[in-house]
């Protein structure tokens, strides 16, 4: 295998560092530089980008963006027992690479990045959607963040890049599609990673329209959306019956037949339908 820098491989860094993976944190670690070079390469030229990542663990990934040329990488770990692993990265890249000993869900890290800001994670499952739905609710948009470029499980993967009538098609296709670009820009199996995790995964490549495709107020949105897919089989008439008496009226106004369920409704039709509910 081709090195990607003077650092020792990431079995070495794991065994010298004893990096058993934890389980609570969602440890699943990339050993393939190679690999996790390419993943630093999908959101195309870091040269003048401040990049974000959540997770460096063991840190296979943030050499990948270092490697591949980003401009500083600045990480969150909460698990202290990787800081002398990456510590180590620290020494080699001394300008460009700062870590955050904390918990992504309560640090901000912007007072410490320029824009523009990428952010690319192998994000622990147990905290990556909450992740990703806060990325994509800010109070103004266009939002903090140029590009999200982030590793999931296939199936959440394939929920945010969803199109009306299949069975992945809801909220979360919603939220990633109305202000930003989703596509799978990779998959990988299990085997990629170390423990194998019970599923493929993806990576998955946001990037930040300048406004949304289609005006809407945010709040109705996620009301509407919300409450049409809690009861996905159901008629939108019948599912979305609590939000206003005249409904149907309501659905007609914004193009949608009454009868239709939530899983055939196109994103230009919510934000439709959402105005319908301006005061
Ligand atoms: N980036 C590494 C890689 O690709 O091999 C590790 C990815 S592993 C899936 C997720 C990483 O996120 C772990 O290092 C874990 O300790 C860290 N982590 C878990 N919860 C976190 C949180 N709330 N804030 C910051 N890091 C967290």
């Amino acid at each position: 295998m081709s090195q990607i820098d003077s650092l020792p491989p990431l079995r070495d860094v794991i065994a010298r560092h004893e990096l058993s993976a934890r389980k609570a944190l969602g440890q699943n670690f990339l050993l393939d530089l190679n690999l996790t070079a390419r993943i630093a390469r999908i959101p195309g030229d870091l040269s003048g980008t401040d990049v974000i990542e959540v997770g460096p663990g063991p840190g296979g990934l943030t050499r990948g963006l270092l490697s591949e040329g980003a401009r500083r990488v600045l990480a969150i770990e909460k698990d202290p027992r990787c800081l002398p692993a990456l510590d180590e990265i620290r020494a080699a890249y001394p300008d460009r690479f700062q870590v955050i000993e904390g918990d992504a869900l309560e640090i901000n890290p912007l007072e410490h990045l320029t824009p523009p800001i990428a952010i690319c994670a192998n994000l622990p499952y147990n905290v990556g959607t909450e992740l990703l739905i806060r990325w994509l609710t800010p109070k103004d948009w266009p939002p903090f963040w140029s590009s999200l470029t982030l590793m999931f499980q296939k199936e959440v993967a394939e929920r945010l890049t969803a199109q009306p009538g299949s069975k992945a098609y809801g909220r979360l296709a919603i939220l990633s599609q109305w202000r930003a670009e989703a596509r799978i820009a990779m998959t990988l199996p299990p085997e990629a990673f170390s423990p194998p995790p019970k599923v493929h995964s993806a990576v998955v490549h946001l990037t930040a329209l300048p406004e949304p495709r289609f005006p809407a107020q945010p709040h109705l949105l996620e009301r509407v959306v919300a409450k049409a897919f809690n009861q996905r089989r159901k008629m939108l008439r019948a599912a979305l019956k609590g939000l206003a008496p005249d409904i149907e009226d309501r659905l007609l106004a914004a193009g949608i037949k009454p009868t239709e369920r939530a899983e055939q409704v196109p994103l230009e039709a919510f934000c439709a339908l959402a105005r319908q509910f301006e005061t």
